[in-house]
């Protein structure tokens, strides 16, 4: 099996990634998060929502509708521009993205036509009902929140606007597991600068280094990280330089986040402007934009956490993104005052971190089906911890045990998660 193949077959057994409606033979470009999915992928978005807003004092949240007036997509340019080339396989007439035509097995192909990759929904109660779109990115929302934010709150440019949330294309050929889906997430900072080349510039920089070292922060192999600038004919409608962070997938190098100058381009279209209360002076910022895709962070952090040992599966996520921190096991299942102790063990330590309680098969299979979902500490009550209040925590990257005081264990975690 390769190694895609392994982490697809990884994340449905223990729970991460399911197939939309699957018992209806699932639907392509649509995936499920199952209960440890949830977990991962939320500590993503945590993880990123601290140190993009909570660590900053010049960046708020927002959290804007999916569904905008159409007007906003008119004046996005989305509507004309936001394509894909598409072309048609003459022999078997199955459709690609023009620039993902490789591999397949005719060379015969239609010429290439635009595609638009807007989701149209139909709204209202009487026809003809009203057409209007699933939003194709979430960055409009903070474009178009941009004079609430500002009347609202005291941000002063240089400000940033951050938000996580759904968006929908229409892909023509989602593939790749969750990598290219048609409903995926984003996580997007726009950041807004006064209209110079010098300071856009540089801000353009600082946060291509940032959102570089954060993958890498989080444990991500920065062997595998690559920076690719893109060609002034490759950009989208909006941007005036932009850069992609690549993962090196096993499908090839792909991009996972967008660090993007989008100039005047957005504001300006919306026709909104930013006053200098100090100065008096009337401006459109700049804008300098990091779009993260929420679902192929995911899939990158699964796939480069993905280790084996032997039979045994080892998934090295940071401690940080893990789905549960510390797993609790009675040494024996079968003798009550082990279960007891261990189960006042979990409840101190459930509040605090995400923590399992496992009491099935030996400890060996619990190590193991621990490992396989990336718990990094394991907690296990013997006989000693009744008479003398210690426990052993093994360490899952290097299977290292250490005995350690019941009442410590939340120093010892805190420190490690900190
Ligand atoms: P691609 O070239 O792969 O289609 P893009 O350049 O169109 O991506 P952007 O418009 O820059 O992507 O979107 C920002 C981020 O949103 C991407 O870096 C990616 O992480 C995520 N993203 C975009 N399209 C998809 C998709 N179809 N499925 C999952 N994530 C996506």
């Amino acid at each position: 099996m390769n190694l895609m193949d392994k982490v697809t077959s990884l994340a449905k057994r223990r729970g991460f990634i399911f197939q939309s409606s699957e018992i209806y033979g699932g639907y392509a470009g649509f995936w499920d998060y199952g209960p440890l999915g949830v977990e991962l992928k939320n500590n993503i978005k945590k993880q990123w929502w601290k140190d993009i807003v909570y660590k900053r004092t010049d960046v708020v949240g927002i959290d804007s509708s999916i569904v905008m007036n159409p007007i906003v997509w008119e004046k996005s340019g989305h509507l004309k521009a936001f394509t894909d080339p598409l072309v048609e396989c003459k022999v078997c007439h199955k459709r690609f993205r023009s620039d993902q035509v490789e591999g397949h097995e005719h060379d015969s192909w239609t010429e290439e036509k635009k595609f638009n990759l807007m989701t149209e929904v139909l709204l209202g109660v009487t026809e003809p009902k009203e057409k209007a779109y699933l939003r194709g990115e979430i960055t409009q929302g903070a474009f178009v929140n941009f004079e609430n934010v500002i009347k609202s709150t005291r941000v002063k440019i240089p400000f940033g606007i951050a938000q996580i949330g759904k968006a929908f294309r229409n892909e023509v050929t989602p593939s790749n597991f969750t990598f290219r889906s048609r409903e995926f997430e984003q996580m997007e900072l726009e950041y807004f600068v006064y209209p110079s080349d010098k300071e856009s510039e540089k801000t353009f920089n600082e946060f291509k280094e940032l959102r570089m070292k954060w993958y890498q922060g989080l444990g991500m192999d920065p062997k595998k990280l690559h920076f690719h600038d893109h060609e002034p004919e490759k950009r989208a409608h909006y941007a005036r330089y932009a850069t992609d962070i690549e993962y090196e997938a096993p499908f090839g190098l792909s991009e996972m986040e967008g660090i993007h100058h989008r100039g005047d381009y957005d504001l300006n279209n919306h026709n909104l402007k930013y006053k200098d209360n100090t100065s008096g002076e009337e401006y459109i910022p700049w804008v300098i934009e990091t779009s993260g895709g929420v679902d192929r962070a995911t899939l990158f952090f699964l796939v480069d956490a993905y280790h084996e040992d032997g039979d045994r599966v080892i998934l090295k996520l940071n401690p940080k993104i893990a789905p549960y921190k510390v797993a609790v096991f009675p040494l024996l299942a079968n003798k009550p005052e082990l279960v007891e102790k261990a189960k006042i063990i979990y409840r101190l330590l459930a509040s605090d971190y995400s923590t399992i309680f496992d009491d099935r098969g030996n400890i060996g299979k619990r190590y193991f089906a621990q490992d396989e979902i990336g718990t990094p500490w394991c907690v296990t009550v013997d006989f000693e911890a009744l008479e003398d209040g210690t426990v052993t925590i093994r360490d899952r990257d290097s299977a290292k045990q250490e005995r350690i005081e019941i009442s410590k264990l939340q120093e010892y975690f805190d420190k490690k998660l900190s």
